[in-house]
C-alpha cells in the first residue's frame, strides 16, 4: 500500500501517534503550521471525506473534541486552534487519504485564511435560499 498514512496505522512508518481506538488514529504533523499540530485520520483508507461512512466522519470530530481539550490542559501554546479538513486537489489536499487538521493558533503567529469572501449584495436572501434548497431537497429528512 503506497498510502503513507495507511503506512503509518500499520506501524510501517514512524509517527508521534497521541490517540488511536478501532475506527481512528491521530498523530502530528510531520510539517507542522504550529507546535501541536494533530491530524485525525480514518483507520480505513477514503480518499475523500464523503465516502467515508458516516459514523467515521462524525468519529473524528470525536476524537479531535478530546484531542483539543487535551492540547487545551497541556503546556502548548493554544489560544485558539483551526479545526480542518481540505478535501480535493482543488481545496489544497495533498495526501489522499481524508484527514482532520488541528492545528492551534496564537496571537501573533502570522497566519491568515486564505477565503476571499463576497460581499453580502452579491448573495442576496433569494440567491442563498436557491442554495439553500439545492442542498437540502438532497438531504435525507
Ligand atoms: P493536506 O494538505 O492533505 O490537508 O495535509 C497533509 C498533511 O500531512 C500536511 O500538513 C503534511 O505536513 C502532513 N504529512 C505529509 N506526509 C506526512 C508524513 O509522512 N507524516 C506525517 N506525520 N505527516 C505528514
Ligand atoms: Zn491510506
Amino acid at each position: 500500500m503506497s498510502c503513507i498514512f495507511c503506512q503509518i496505522i500499520n506501524r510501517e512508518a514512524p509517527a508521534s501517534i497521541v490517540y488511536e481506538d478501532d475506527l481512528a488514529i491521530a498523530f502530528l504533523d510531520i510539517e507542522p503550521v504550529s507546535e501541536g499540530h494533530v491530524l485525525v485520520i480514518p483507520k480505513s483508507h477514503h480518499a475523500r471525506f464523503a465516502e467515508m461512512n458516516p459514523k467515521t466522519a462524525g468519529h473524528l470530530f470525536e476524537v479531535a473534541h478530546k484531542i483539543l481539550k487535551a492540547i487545551q490542559a497541556s503546556n502548548i501554546p493554544c489560544e485558539g486552534a483551526n479545526l480542518f479538513l481540505t478535501d480535493g486537489e482543488i481545496a489544497g489536499q495533498e495526501v489522499m487519504h481524508s484527514h482532520l487538521h488541528i492545528a492551534p493558533r496564537i496571537r501573533g503567529d502570522k497566519h491568515r485564511y486564505g477565503y476571499v469572501h463576497a460581499e453580502q449584495s452579491d448573495y442576496p436572501r433569494e440567491r442563498l435560499n436557491q442554495i439553500a434548497d439545492e442542498i437540502s431537497k438532497l438531504l435525507n429528512p
